[in-house]
């Protein structure tokens, strides 16, 4: 496909179903309410999209705990192969859905068409993990028995997902929870529900049985997945955004005793020992700080450089973030493209502006452009006071603070000095140092002179105030079941 250079162009917006999907069915929401779907890039509206009720939520609910039972009768083969098809049709559609991604979230196509790899990935991942859920068979202590256990799934879903990988976030859950055999209702990000519903499509189309999973776009995400959280057809709950919804959601999953997976907010620190390699360590700061125009929740959030390389890496990052060309994700040579919306945009301003006001330097960027769309330039501060806001907040944007230290334990307690931990960047040659670092960050995951983790093979999550559970990995499959117990007399 080449490239898009007008939004005016139906493509692939055209082609996306905008309703809701319950029950194998495309339908309108409950008196035909819709809301606008937004490009970041210009602020232009793309197409209306149905807005679920409260109702419709339970409608989806209904339709999930109605297949529950024969779904989870399936031969964990077919499973397997309905996500595998579902792998196959997305890696064919990358074109188009990196274009609705881009579309509606911003960031450049070269990047969308990562995410559709990524995305694909953990359905092909799961397809082989469907067939390999195990049991035991053991003898019991006193030897006249046997205990046998199974794994059986958790049983209907809610799965809600934030707007920043509109499509990964999605396949990270709804492709464990296929493979277990469980039912669903996806709640996506109001900014984003187009991606979403293409997924959808394509899991109908890769032969996911009627009811299985369902999907409520809404611009009421509290009352619509309150009722459900009640409801007791619901066992469990698995939600990536805000730590702040997140301990709503915790609260709410209290009252029903559900099963939480929280992939929450972090605040990534990129520690640079005076050992790196420099060059590698600005490579490395390039992809944990720019992939997704920073909102990733794995974004490298604080640099702190060893004192003896800091003008190295200073230099090397605010040449290569000043290189970095802004615009329009859909454009050619693009890399940057928008944030979201005016919220994240201002914010993002907001906690430069702060940390400027508190003594920051900027070496690069700092200040919104004068168009139209959400953008804010690649930016890279020096001399970070303490106490600035973007030290203790997540920024979700383009943006690299950088400190420094002289003595690796100070790099620790300031790495650790957070109540999130999902990630945390590491460049040293030593090994013993890498070693030593590694086990006392206070984090779920740690690149190890490396800028990305993000893998499907790999258990993803945080500890602390950053997450509860792993998604992908061996392990991305319990989430989603239940162990049971026999105990065999004999
Ligand atoms: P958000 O928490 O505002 O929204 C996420 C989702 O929750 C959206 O679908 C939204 O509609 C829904 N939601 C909002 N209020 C709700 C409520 N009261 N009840 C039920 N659902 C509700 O987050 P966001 O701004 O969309 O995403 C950014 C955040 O997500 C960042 O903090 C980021 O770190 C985090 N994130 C985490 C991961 C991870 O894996 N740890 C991945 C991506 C994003």
């Amino acid at each position: 496909m080449s490239t898009m250079t007008s939004t005016s162009d139906p493509g692939p917006v055209d082609r996306v179903p905008k309703l809701l999907f319950i029950g194998g069915r495309w339908r309108a929401a409950t008196g035909g309410r819709t809301f606008a779907v937004e490009d970041p890039a210009t602020e232009a509206v793309l197409c209306e999209v149905a807005d679920a009720s409260p109702e419709d939520g339970l409608a989806a609910l209904d339709a999930a705990a109605a297949a529950q039972p024969g779904w989870a009768a399936t031969a964990p083969r077919d499973r397997g192969e309905v996500l595998r098809r579902a792998h196959d049709l997305l890696v064919g559609r990358t074109e188009e859905i990196a274009l609705l991604i881009t579309l509606e979230m911003g960031k450049s196509l070269a990047e969308s068409r990562a995410e559709v790899a990524y995305a694909a990935e953990y359905l092909r991942w799961f397809s082989e993990e469907a067939p390999r859920i195990s049991g035991e068979w053991r003898v019991n202590s006193a030897g006249d028995g046997r205990i046998v256990t199974l794994r059986q799934p958790v049983g209907p879903c809610l799965l809600i997902t934030p707007w920043n990988a509109p499509l990964a976030m999605p396949a990270r859950k709804v492709g464990p929870a296929i493979a277990a055999g469980c039912t669903m209702v996806v709640k996506p990000a109001e900014q984003t529900p187009l991606t979403t519903l293409a997924l959808a499509a394509a899991l109908a189309e890769a032969g996911l049985p009627d009811g299985v999973l369902n999907v409520v776009p809404t611009t009421a995400p509290g009352p619509v997945t309150a009722p459900l959280l009640r409801d007791r057809r619901l066992r469990k709950v698995s939600f990536t955004g805000s730590t702040a919804v997140g301990r709503t959601l915790l609260g709410a999953a209290a009252g029903n005793v559900l099963r939480t997976s929280m992939e929450l907010g972090g605040n990534a620190p990129f520690i640079v020992c005076a050992d790196a390699d420099v060059a590698a360590a600005v490579d490395g700061a390039m992809t944990a700080k720019m992939r997704n125009v920073g909102e990733a929740c794995v974004a490298a959030n604080r640099f702190l450089v060893h004192a003896d390389v800091a003008d190295e890496f200073v230099a090397g990052l605010t040449a290569r973030m000043a290189a970095l060309t802004v615009g329009r994700g859909v454009d050619d040579g693009v890399r940057v493209g928008p944030l979201i919306d005016a919220v994240q945009r201002d914010r993002v301003a907001g906690l430069v502006d702060d940390a400027v006001r508190r003594g920051a330097r900027i070496a690069t960027g700092g200040r919104v452009p004068e168009r139209a769309g959400y953008f804010y330039p690649p930016t890279v501060l020096t001399d970070v006071p303490a106490g600035a806001r973007l030290g203790s907040e997540e920024i979700f944007g383009p943006v690299a603070p950088i400190t420094t230290f002289t003595d690796e334990q100070e790099a620790v307690r300031a790495a650790n000095d957070t109540e999130f931990g999902l990630v945390g960047y590491l460049y040293t040659r030593d090994v013993g140092r890498a070693v030593r670092l590694a086990e006392l960050l206070e984090t779920g995951m740690v690149g190890l002179n490396r800028g990305l983790v993000s893998d499907a093979a790999a258990p993803f999550g945080g500890v602390k105030q950053s997450g509860l559970g792993r998604e992908g990995g061996t392990g991305g499959i319990d989430e989603y079941l239940e162990v049971k117990y026999v105990a065999l007399g004999l």
